[in-house]
C-alpha cells in the first residue's frame, strides 16, 4: 500500500475515535438533557474531528486557509472540552477568556503564516496554548482530586494531558520543523501527536462518560432518599445515613424526634395543601437550624427526626429547644394569612451498646411525654424536662416507663393517639 495512504489512515484513527465518543456524548445528552455539558463535550469532539479531517485531507487545499481553518477548529475544540469539563463542576471558561484565547491564537497563527511564515512557531503556539488551557482547567478542578474514584481519575488524566503538551512538543520537534507536508506528516512530532491524542482522547472521554454515569446514579440515589415535599431525607434516606454512622459507634450521639401538634386540625381547617405548606416550611426551618453534620429526616406524616453526631444529651436538649422555639415563633405563611404552629420534641442520647431501635423507642417515649404534658415542649428524660441528668439514669427511668409504653396498642404512633 502507498505510504501516504497508510499515513492518512493512521492519522484518521484519533479523530475517528473522538468522533465515536462525540456520538456517545450526544446520545447521553439526548437521554438526559438536564446535563448540557454532555452536549458541549459532543461539540468539542465534533470540532476536533472536523479540524483533523480538514488538515489530513487538505480541505481546503491552499495551505494558508487550511492552517487557519484547522487552527480555529482545534482551538474551538479545546475551549469546548474545557467548558464541558468545567461546567460539570458548576464552573465555566467564560465568554471573555474564550474569545481572548480564540482571537489570540488565530492572530498569532495568521501572523506566523502570512507575515513571518514559520511552521515551528505555529506548532509551539498551538501546543503550548492548548496545554495551558487544559492546565488552567485542571487547576480550577483540584477539588476533584479529593472526590470519588472517577473524579480523581478525571483530574489526574486532565493534569497529565495538560502537562504532556510541553515535553512532547519540545522532544519531538525541537528547534526546527520538517519542511513540506509529506515530511511533516512522517515526522516524529506528528506521529507522537496522533498517538498521544488517541490515548488521552480515549482516556478522557471514557472517564467523562463514566463520570456522567456516576452523576446519574448519584442523582437517582439522592431522589430516592429525599422527601420531595420538605427537602429533608425521607425515612429510608435518613436511616441509611444514620445507620452508617451509628454502626461505626460515633459516640456521643443523640436523636431528636419532633411531631407537629394538632396537625390534623391544620389539615381540617386549611385543607391538605395548607398542611403541606406547613410541612414544607418546617422542613426549611429544620434544615436552616441544623448543623452541617446533623442528619435531618421526615419519618412520615408530620414527624421529623434529627440525628446529632458528637452531641451529648444536654446539648441535644438545647438544640431541640432552639428548634421548638424557632417553629413556635415562625409566622407560617398560608393562604389567608399567617398562622402559628407548635411542635413537641423527644430527645435521647445513644448509650454505648444500644441498638438503633432502642434509641428510637426512647426518643419516641419522651416525645410521647411531651405530648402528654401539654405539647409545645421538649422532653429529654423520663419524668424531667431537663437534659442535665446522666443519660444512664435517664435511660433506666425511660426503660421502666417504656415497658408501660410498649404495652400500649398505639405503638410508635402513641404520641398522636
Ligand atoms: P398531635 O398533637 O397529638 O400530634 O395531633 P395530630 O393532629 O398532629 O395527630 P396525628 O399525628 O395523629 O396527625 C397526623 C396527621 O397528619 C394525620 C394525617 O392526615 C396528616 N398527614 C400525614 N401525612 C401528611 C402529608 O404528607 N401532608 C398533609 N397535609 N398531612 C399529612
Ligand atoms: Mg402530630
Ligand atoms: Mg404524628
Amino acid at each position: 500500500m502507498d505510504g501516504s495512504v497508510v499515513r492518512v489512515t493512521l492519522s484518521l484513527i484519533a479523530p475517528g475515535i473522538l468522533f465515536l465518543f462525540g456520538m456517545a456524548f450526544l446520545g447521553a445528552w439526548l437521554i438526559d438533557r438536564s446535563r448540557p455539558y454532555l452536549l458541549v463535550l459532543a461539540g468539542a469532539c465534533a470540532a476536533f474531528t472536523l479540524g483533523a479531517v480538514s488538515q489530513i485531507l487538505w480541505l481546503p487545499a491552499a495551505s494558508g486557509p487550511n492552517a487557519m481553518l484547522s487552527g480555529a477548529l482545534y482551538t474551538t475544540a479545546v475551549l469546548m472540552a474545557a467548558e464541558g469539563i468545567l461546567s460539570r463542576a458548576g464552573k465555566h471558561v467564560g465568554w471573555g477568556p474564550a474569545v481572548v484565547v480564540l482571537v489570540g491564537v488565530m492572530a498569532l497563527l495568521g501572523y506566523f503564516f502570512y507575515v513571518d511564515r514559520n511552521l515551528l512557531a505555529r506548532v509551539y503556539i498551538q501546543n503550548f496554548g492548548y496545554g495551558l488551557v487544559f492546565l488552567v482547567t485542571a487547576l480550577r478542578l483540584t477539588a476533584l482530586a479529593r472526590g470519588r474514584v472517577v473524579d480523581r481519575l478525571l483530574f489526574w488524566i486532565l493534569l497529565v494531558f495538560a502537562l504532556h503538551f510541553v515535553p512532547r512538543t519540545v522532544l519531538t520537534i525541537g528547534v526546527s520543523a520538517p519542511q513540506g507536508p509529506l515530511a511533516f506528516a512522517a515526522s516524529p512530532f506528528w506521529q507522537t501527536l496522533q498517538l498521544s491524542l488517541a490515548l488521552f482522547g480515549v482516556g478522557l472521554a471514557l472517564t467523562l462518560l463514566a463520570a456522567a454515569w456516576t452523576d446519574v446514579i448519584d442523582d437517582m440515589r439522592h431522589e430516592r432518599d429525599m422527601d420531595a415535599l420538605t427537602g429533608v431525607f425521607n425515612r429510608r434516606g435518613f436511616e441509611d445515613r444514620v445507620a452508617a454512622r451509628f454502626d461505626r459507634r460515633e459516640t456521643p450521639a443523640s436523636l431528636l424526634l419532633c411531631d407537629l401538634d394538632h396537625f390534623k386540625k391544620i389539615n381540617d381547617t386549611l385543607g391538605h395543601a395548607g398542611g403541606d405548606a406547613v410541612l414544607r416550611q418546617v422542613g426549611r426551618l429544620l434544615r436552616g437550624t441544623a448543623r452541617r453534620d446533623d442528619v435531618v429526616g421526615r419519618l412520615g406524616g408530620e414527624e421529623f427526626a434529627v440525628f446529632l453526631p458528637g452531641t451529648r444529651l444536654a446539648d441535644a436538649y438545647e438544640c431541640a429547644e432552639r428548634l421548638r422555639t424557632t417553629i413556635a415563633q415562625h409566622p407560617f405563611a398560608l393562604a389567608g394569612g399567617t398562622r402559628r404552629v407548635t411542635a413537641s420534641f423527644g430527645v435521647a442520647e445513644a448509650e454505648p451498646d444500644e441498638t438503633w431501635d432502642s434509641l428510637c423507642r426512647r426518643a419516641d417515649l419522651r416525645l410521647y411525654e411531651s405530648k402528654r404534658d401539654g405539647r409545645d415542649r421538649t422532653t429529654a428524660s423520663a419524668g424531667s424536662r431537663r437534659g442535665t441528668a446522666s443519660d444512664a439514669e435517664l435511660a433506666a427511668v425511660a426503660r421502666v416507663a417504656m415497658d408501660g409504653f410498649d404495652a400500649r396498642p398505639a405503638g410508635r404512633d402513641g404520641p398522636g393517639a
